[in-house]
């Protein structure tokens, strides 16, 4: 008989130390799998956050002195042990969040890649310069550190998203404060442990864990210069609002329902692969899960429903101890009882619910928070289901008759942040990337992330502030520019510059 072990308490990670929690506040992490809590997260209380600022504030002059060269080192050691430790991470990924180990796997790269991004930061930070804007006067423009950053992530991604913060930010000469999700925190103290080993100063990344009242102090605390988070729209909305008002720069990247629009000349093998992997991989947990497709004219949409129904119900849904899974478990209980909130409220609104996946049970995982993949025909916009995030693996189908009604569906939604379009027509494909009022768009390809060098961000309620994550636009939020204009009077006419004394007159 097994017994499982009984939670452990984590703790901060501060100036390179594992520090206790002292709040007596505390959350669950949870084993997705088996419904089990495994750790204790400690909530910090804003004396505690405070110190971890205090932290990053006296590690910031010397790290901002150092070289860029010399804090790319310390890029280029990280990615090695990143690659190292691949299986021990993704297996923490997968252990709190319930991500297959592949899909834990494909994250942290994605992750890596960013960092490999880092490494390029001399090149980044290279400013302009002009000769002779004036008489004797040159004028150029650097890009120096804005100083403590703080990163704010969902749990969704618990190793990808804080990696598109802290390695540009820290590349770039600041400090950083994460606080990542508190449902599954692991992976970003092992992260932080790891950058140290890499040769990080300890203090430059520290990790507070915690709920609203971290976020409140890093929102609020005047040492503090810029927040970036990522997470849902009505929390990135307060952030981006109470960040701004204490005079920070802040970046909040948020939700999304994301559309695909299938035209009838569409390859529909290609888009019902496209379609599984995109909207039930990561069991939909993903910010850039497909979650709508509009099936442009009827055929196409029988078509789809006749394809996609049975691939939905073969799917091996299981725990990530299990090779074979394609598809894990959602987070926590209670968001599995969310989703499932959401697929009854489908079938009260009167969508036709052609996949129900309420009833699956997991052999020897029966607490675990699994739900089968859900398909939703007929879903009309107004309906629920077809206006919020629901986060979770349940595909709505939205018929049209035209092009255009799909268009207008797409660019009428409050969310903004990804979009596809399945066509052979290079015309309607042109029409549809310069049209849609997305802020990532794939032709063909069903989640269009952008790679690490170039930058992550939606439109609309997806996105508040100006600037979008890592690539050129991260290296620009982590940075302030400023212009230079000098005047050395040449002195030439009266030959005095050659004119040296001794003693270092002239
Ligand atoms: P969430 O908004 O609940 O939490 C995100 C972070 O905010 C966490 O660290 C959490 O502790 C903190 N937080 C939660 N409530 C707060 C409050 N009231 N005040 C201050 N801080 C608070 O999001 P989540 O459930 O962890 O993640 C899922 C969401 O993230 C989805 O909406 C998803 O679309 C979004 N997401 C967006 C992107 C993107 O790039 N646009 C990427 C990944 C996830």
């Amino acid at each position: 008989m097994t017994t499982t072990p009984e939670p452990y308490n984590l703790y901060h990670h501060v100036q390179g130390q594992k520090v206790q929690g002292t709040s007596g506040r505390f959350g669950d992490v949870y084993n997705p799998a088996t419904g089990k809590v495994t750790k204790r997260v400690p909530l910090a209380s804003a004396d505690e956050v405070r110190q971890v600022i205090r932290a990053a504030a006296d590690a910031l002059p010397g790290w901002s002195a150092v070289p860029p060269g010399r804090r790319a080192q310390v890029m280029f050691k990280y990615r090695d042990l990143l690659i190292g430790h691949m299986d021990e991470l993704a297996e923490i990924v997968s252990s709190e969040h319930g991500k297959t180990i592949d899909d834990a796997k494909g994250s942290i790269t994605r992750g890596l890649e960013v960092v490999e991004f880092a490494c390029g930061i001399p090149q980044l930070l290279k400013g302009e310069y002009s000769e002779s804007v004036g008489t004797d006067v040159e004028s150029y423009s650097m890009r120096q550190p804005v100083g403590v950053c703080a990163g704010i992530t969902p749990f969704n991604f618990p190793a990808m998203v804080p990696m598109w913060m802290f390695p540009v930010a820290i590349a770039c000469g600041n400090t950083f404060v994460l606080k990542p999700s508190e449902k599954d925190p692991s992976c970003s103290l092992r992260m932080a442990e790891l950058m140290e080993e890499a040769g990080l100063p300890k203090g430059v990344l520290n990790v507070v864990l915690g709920d609203k009242e971290a976020v409140d102090t890093l929102l609020t605390d005047p040492d503090v210069a810029a927040v970036s988070f990522v997470g849902s729209t009505p929390v990135g909305e307060y952030i981006y609002k109470t960040g701004c008002a204490h005079g920070k720069r802040v970046q909040a990247l948020c939700g999304a329902k994301n559309h695909m629009v299938v035209m009838p000349d569409a390859d529909m093998e290609q888009v019902t692969d496209a379609v599984i992997g995109s909207a039930y991989g990561s069991a939909g947990e993903r910010c850039m899960a497909i979650s709508v497709v509009v099936a442009v004219g009827d055929e196409t949409g029988d078509e789809l429903i006749g394809r996609l129904g049975p691939r939905i119900e073969a799917l091996h849904v299981g725990p990530y101890t299990d090779s074979k899974a394609e598809m894990g478990p959602l987070v926590t209980p209670d968001h599995l009882k969310k989703v499932r909130d959401y697929v009854d409220t489908g079938v009260e609104e009167g969508a036709d619910l052609v996949v129900d996946g309420r009833g699956l049970k997991v052999e020897d995982h029966e607490e675990g928070a699994f739900l089968g993949g859900c398909l939703f025909d007929n879903v009309k916009k107004g309906m629920r289901i077809y206006e919020e995030e629901i986060f979770g693996p349940v595909l709505c189908v939205v018929r049209v008759d035209s092009y255009d009604e799909a268009l207008e569906l797409v660019n009428e939604h409050e969310y903004g942040n990804g979009c596809a379009v399945f066509t052979r027509d290079g015309d309607c494909a042109r029409h549809f990337t310069t049209s849609a009022r997305i802020g990532m768009v794939g032709v063909n390809v069903p989640i269009p992330v952008p790679v690490a060098y170039h930058s992550f961000g939606g439109w609309k309620r997806s996105l508040f502030g100006d600037h979008f994550i890592h690539g050129p636009e991260g290296v620009r939020f982590y940075t302030r520019l400023k212009t230079v204009s000098a005047r050395w009077p040449s002195g030439i006419k009266d030959g005095a510059v050659f004119n040296f004394k001794a003693g270092g007159e002239h």
